[in-house]
């Protein structure tokens, strides 16, 4: 059994309903969901589009990562993510990222680093998003990354400084 956490997000349509069927559809497909964050709404990161919705979660499973991995991609095109139209969507504005009904991420499972060509764990934007951090922090606040050596909430004071500076 292991313990893996799992970032939810989305930006289109009802994205508070589908946060729910994802987590309902992990806790059936993946294993007993133990933890669940408030959900985290932001400014679109890195492109042009709605507010996005994020909410983290903590889930018990048997899965190994890469089956992890299937079983998450399987939620997604279940409540209607449609990669060959995001494809499109980047192709047509030259933006790295697209607006998305449904994303599903692999934060941590459990200390492990794994890397391989379909996964990297830690997941590698997890020291420069305020809209995982914020939500993590509602229990692993204490949780040292096993790559960057800092504590959630040290990895968030960072983030807050530089952000600081960065509009000063
Ligand atoms: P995305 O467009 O955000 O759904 O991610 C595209 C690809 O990222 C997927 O096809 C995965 O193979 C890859 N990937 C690498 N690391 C991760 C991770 N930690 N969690 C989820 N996807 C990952």
């Amino acid at each position: 059994m292991a313990r893996a956490i799992i970032l939810m997000g989305g930006n289109v349509g009802d994205v508070k309903s589908r946060l729910q069927s994802a987590q309902r559809l992990i806790n059936r497909n993946v294993g007993p969901v133990m933890r669940c964050s408030h959900r985290y709404t932001s400014p679109a990161w890195g492109f042009d589009s709605d507010e996005f919705s994020n909410q983290v979660v903590e889930v018990d499973t048997d899965l190994q990562p890469e089956a992890l991995l299937d079983a998450l991609q399987g939620i997604e095109q279940e409540l209607g993510r449609d990669r060959t139209a995001e494809a499109a969507e980047k192709a047509r504005t030259g933006a790295r990222y697209s607006s998305r009904k449904i994303d599903l991420d692999i934060l941590f499972y459990d200390d492990e680093v794994i890397r391989t060509e379909r996964l990297t764990v830690p997941h590698p934007l997890i020291p420069a998003r305020e809209f995982v951090l914020v939500p993590l922090c509602e229990w692993m606040r204490d949780y040292r990354h096993p790559v960057e050596g800092k504590t959630i909430g040290e990895l968030l004071d960072v983030l807050n400084k530089k952000n600081g500076n960065e509009k000063a």
